[in-house]
C-alpha cells in the first residue's frame, strides 16, 4: 500500500523529534490524528523546536482533544508539559501518572481503540483507530524492544502482540523508525523473535549456562555492544517467564537491572 494512503486516507502527521540514539533509533515518532480536534500521540522529548512543530501541526488542525501516551518512558513523555503550556488546556490521557483521563486496555479515547501492550513498560498501550495502529515501543519500524522486567512483562507482551495480530490492520506506525506496511508479516516476526530468544535460552540453560554473562554471550551473541545492557534487561525478563513456568534450573544468577530504568 502506499504511504501517501497513509497520510491522506487517515488524515495523520509525523512529526519526529531529533533525539536519535540506539533506543530512539531515528528520533521519536510524534503522530497528529485527525483534525476538529487532532489527537497527539507522544509528544516526545522536551525539544523545544520539536514541540513547537507539533503545536502548529496542530493548531493547523483546529485544535487537539487529547494528549495521549503510549508509555511514560521520558522519550515519548517528557515533552508532555511543555505540548500543554503551548496548548493551553489540553487533557493528558495514559494508563498511569498524573493524567486527565485514565486509561486501559478496552477503553475508546477519540478515534481509537485503546489496546494493552505491556511488556517494554508495564503502563504501555496501543491505539487502532481503523486499520492503523499506533504501537510506541511494543513494535518498532526496525528492529526489536527490550521488555522491562515486572511480573509476567514477557507473558503479557506476547499477549498484547496477539491482540494486535488478532486485528485486521494496514499499517503500524511505531514510536521509532518507518510506518510498517504489513503489520501481520511485522508481528508475526516479532512473537517469532522472542520464541527464538527463549528457544536459545532454554538450550543455553540445558547446557549448564548459569551466570549473565554467559547467557548474554550466547544467546544474545547478535547484540551489538551498545545494546548488551537492553539485552540484559530482556534476559531477566525471559527468565522470569521460564521461572513462572517452572521451566528454570536452579542456580541462575539473574542479571542486576541498570539504574536507567528507574526500578
Ligand atoms: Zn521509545
Amino acid at each position: 500500500m502506499n504511504i501517501n494512503d497513509l497520510h491522506e486516507n487517515h488524515d495523520l502527521a509525523l512529526i519526529r523529534a531529533d533525539n536519535p540514539s540506539p533506543f530512539t533509533l531515528e528520533g521519536t515518532n510524534t503522530w497528529i490524528v485527525g483534525r476538529n480536534p487532532a489527537w497527539v500521540i507522544d509528544p516526545g522529548p522536551l525539544l523545544d523546536a520539536h514541540l513547537d512543530l507539533v503545536a502548529q501541526e496542530v493548531t493547523r488542525r483546529g485544535g487537539a482533544g487529547a494528549i495521549v501516551l503510549t508509555h511514560d518512558h521520558a522519550d515519548h513523555a517528557e515533552g508532555t508539559s511543555g505540548l500543554r503550556q503551548r496548548l493551553a488546556g489540553l487533557p493528558i490521557a495514559a494508563a498511569r501518572g498524573d493524567v486527565d483521563i485514565r486509561l486501559s486496555g478496552g477503553d475508546r479515547i477519540g478515534p481509537f481503540e485503546v489496546i494493552a501492550t505491556p511488556g517494554h513498560a508495564a503502563d504501555h498501550l496501543s491505539y487502532v483507530s481503523g486499520k492503523v495502529a499506533f504501537t510506541g515501543d511494543t513494535v518498532l519500524g526496525h528492529g526489536s524492544v527490550f521488555i522491562t522486567p515486572d511480573p509476567g512483562a514477557l507473558t503479557d507482551y506476547l499477549d498484547g502482540l496477539g491482540r494486535l495480530r488478532e486485528l485486521d490492520l494496514a499499517w503500524i506506525c511505531p514510536g521509532h523508525g518507518p510506518v510498517v506496511d504489513d503489520p501481520a508479516a511485522k508481528l508475526d516476526q516479532y512473537i517469532a523473535h522472542r520464541l527464538d530468544r527463549e528457544l536459545k535460552l532454554v538450550s543455553a540453560l540445558a547446557r549448564g549456562l548459569r551466570l549473565p554473562e554467559d547467557l548474554l554471550d550466547d544467546v544474545w551473541a547478535d547484540a551489538p555492544v551498545y545494546l548488551r545492557a537492553a539485552a540484559a534487561v530482556t534476559l531477566r525478563a525471559h527468565l522470569d517467564k521460564l521461572d513462572d513456568e517452572g521451566r528454570l534450573p536452579s542456580g541462575v544468577v539473574r542479571p542486576e537491572l541498570p539504574s536507567w530504568l528507574g526500578h
